[in-house]
């Protein structure tokens, strides 16, 4: 098996084990000995049926999901359930409350705003969403309440969920799989694959049966949640190769132990990363402590004219994806796939980086 090539901090599509690359290299090649390729297998076929089967099971194993509970694979990404969230569940009273803490926080209110009121209970917005805001009411006469549970492009994490008088929908996409979480808070729960789950192309909706039984409106088929479920996932053509390439991740996760374990690994790289940032008086994080996340760690250089001089010293050491989209200006993900080696590697690049500059000031100084 090849050794990874890079330190790979991408905030998604992200970094994948390399045994599961090895493993979808193979279906490419000749899946299960059929002489097909992987990418020619008709979602029809009992072999395909299995793939789907397995990644449900899996997922329920994995992150105990109790009955009560129907699993979907959906494509269009997270930001297709924006709207699918909305159309199928805020006709009921035409309001529907959202906590807005991040990028894709107000992302989905927008699209919400589409369908109907919107109630934000709380936002953050106003202090560049440095914090998660926790003193709020949620209208008990709202359809539902929408949070979401790591804010990937800021790097903040709820690290509990309110109960709520309504049904409580989740956007997880950035740390799904990454920490044990008491599924039978919420109604729905949803995540794009690509951060934490799998590659690019599905989707996967975790919904409560009774919040289904209850849609009154009429949707178009591939945005009816019900239509899913009836069809078990497979309506109309899944993305086959992405659920195949998940299948293999989530077996690579209960092999390493589950979920405990990959959260227990992933505490330990963000406690290394954080206390070197903490520590280091070249670099600061703009997260208020208590609502920091485990899973993308956003980061400035106080010196904000190093900025570009530490991004191409990181890149010479191997790491890709540290440049945050915007705001701040560096952003280390930390998602499962990637081994605590790389994070140590970067706590040792942030260091010899500082050791390197104040070498410079000194030097600048001796020439004065
Ligand atoms: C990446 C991300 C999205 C958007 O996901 P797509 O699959 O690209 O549509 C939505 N919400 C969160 C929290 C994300 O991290």
């Amino acid at each position: 098996m090849e050794n990874i090539l890079k330190h790979n901090f991408s905030a998604g599509p992200s970094i994948l084990p390399p045994e599961v690359l090895e493993g979808a290299r193979h279906a490419i090649g000749n899946w299960q000995d059929q002489g097909l390729s992987i990418l020619e297998v008709s979602h029809r076929t009992p072999e395909f049926r299995k793939v789907v089967d397995e990644v449900e099971e899996l997922l329920r194993e994995l992150m105990n999901i109790p009955s009560g509970y129907s699993i979907l694979f959906i494509q269009g990404g997270a930001s297709t359930q924006f709207s699918m969230i909305p159309f199928n569940f805020m006709g009921r009273t035409g309001k529907a409350a959202y906590l807005d803490a991040g990028f894709f926080s107000k992302r989905a209110i927008v699209e919400a705003s589409h369908f109907g009121l919107v109630d934000v209970v709380a936002s953050s917005a106003d202090s560049n969403y440095t914090f998660i805001p926790s003193d709020y009411k949620v209208d008990p006469s709202c359809s539902y309440f929408h949070c979401t549970s790591n804010n990937t492009i800021e790097g903040s994490q709820m690290h509990s969920f309110p109960s709520s008088p309504v049904p409580l929908i989740c956007d997880m996409s950035s740390d799904i799989l990454s920490r044990t979480i008491d599924i039978s808070q919420f109604d729905l729960i949803y995540a794009g694959a690509q951060k934490n789950m799998g590659p690019a192309g599905v989707t996967v909706v975790i919904v409560k049966d009774d919040l289904l039984n209850n849609i009154n409106n009429k949707v178009p088929a591939m945005w009816d949640y019900r239509i899913f479920r009836e069809c078990h996932s497979l309506y109309n053509t899944p993305p086959v190769f992405s659920l195949y390439v998940m299948l293999l991740n989530l077996r690579w996760i209960k092999k390493q132990g589950g979920v405990k374990e990959m959260e227990s690994r992933n505490k330990i790289k963000a406690d290394i990363l954080y206390k070197e940032i903490d520590s280091n008086p070249l670099f600061q994080n703009a997260i208020v402590k208590e609502d920091r996340s485990l899973m993308n760690v956003s980061f400035s250089i106080n010196k904000s004219e190093l900025e570009n001089a530490f991004y191409e010293f990181a890149q010479k050491e191997g790491m890709v994806g540290l440049r945050a989209p915007f705001g701040n200006s560096f952003r280390a993900s930390l998602y499962n796939a990637l081994p605590i080696s790389s994070v140590q590697a970067l706590v040792n690049t942030m260091k010899e980086f500082t050791i390197s500059m104040d070498f410079q000031t000194s030097l600048n100084t001796c020439y004065l």
